[in-house]
């Protein structure tokens, strides 16, 4: 079982739905960083059953509104010397721009190929988002 405080200084992405974190990996560009990155895989939770965790040494500025809109149930611990300094729940985000894209292939959006559309969220439960443009319902 991986332990927290070993980890010096950085950030360590918990309580990711196991299957998620290769996602979440991507998204936040994890793989363009220069420093240490572990993505851990199946790793068993109480909680969860199974669970993906991300340890990242580095402080980087993580964007949130990515993090809640993929999986807003992961917990996010700041880690400086060795010890939990701060601990971050997600919410989804009510709004995300250029994130997403309209999966309506009829929407203008995606006939005039406009980038940075606008969503809102509607189902905070089931992640769901509606365009600005057509209304049609997305998830990452
Ligand atoms: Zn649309």
């Amino acid at each position: 079982m991986i332990n927290v405080s070993k980890l010096k200084e950085g950030i360590v992405i918990d309580h990711i739905r196991a299957g998620h974190g290769y996602k979440i990996f991507q998204q936040l560009g994890l793989d363009r960083l220069e420093e240490v990155v572990v993505l851990m895989r199946n790793v068993e939770s109480e909680k969860m059953g199974h669970k993906d965790l991300i340890k990242i040494e580095s402080n980087l500025d993580l964007d949130l509104n990515v993090l809640g809109l993929i999986d807003p149930n992961v917990t996010i611990n700041y880690v400086k010397d060795g010890i939990r300094v701060k601990k971050v729940s997600l919410t989804p985000p009510e709004t995300v721009t250029g994130i997403l894209s309209c999966k309506n292939p009829r929407c203008i959006t995606n006939q005039e190929r406009i980038s940075h559309v606008k969503f809102h969220l509607v189902d905070a439960g089931s992640n769901q988002y509606a365009c600005e443009y057509c209304d049609a319902r997305t998830r990452l």
